[in-house]
């Protein structure tokens, strides 16, 4: 059966799209930690990162840096930060999470 992500990435599920490559998906995550949380997703079916192989997971890198910088360029945050894929989807995933300064006002 599909994951999640895979059901998403064939538009089956609705999202809100920041990037797409012929390998790679990129969308806003549904119950965000800071305002521009993007998932970054290899549309390969693999339940871990580490599993990818050493080019798919070198795309999802370079793809996940773009997307940092365009967030960057784009909000503003101190920095964006990465953190790896939890447990909820067993779909290898990098969260992009920008990191605002306190007062920071992004809406
Ligand atoms: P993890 O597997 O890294 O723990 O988390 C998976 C992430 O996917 C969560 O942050 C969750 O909010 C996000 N997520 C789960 N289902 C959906 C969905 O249907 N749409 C979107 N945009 N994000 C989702």
């Amino acid at each position: 059966m599909a994951t999640i992500f895979t059901r998403i990435i064939q538009g089956d599920i609705p999202s809100y799209k920041i990037a797409e490559t012929d390998t790679h998906f990129a969308f806003l995550d549904i119950n965000p930690i800071a305002e521009g949380h993007t998932l970054v997703v290899p549309k390969e079916e693999t339940d871990y990162l580490f599993d990818l192989s050493d080019e798919n997971l070198s795309e999802t890198i370079i793809l996940s840096k773009k997307i940092a910088h365009a967030i960057d360029k784009a909000l503003n945050p101190l920095r964006t930060g990465v953190i790896v894929e939890g447990l909820e989807v067993p779909h290898a995933h990098i969260h992009l999470v920008p990191i605002y300064r306190e007062d920071q006002n992004v809406s």
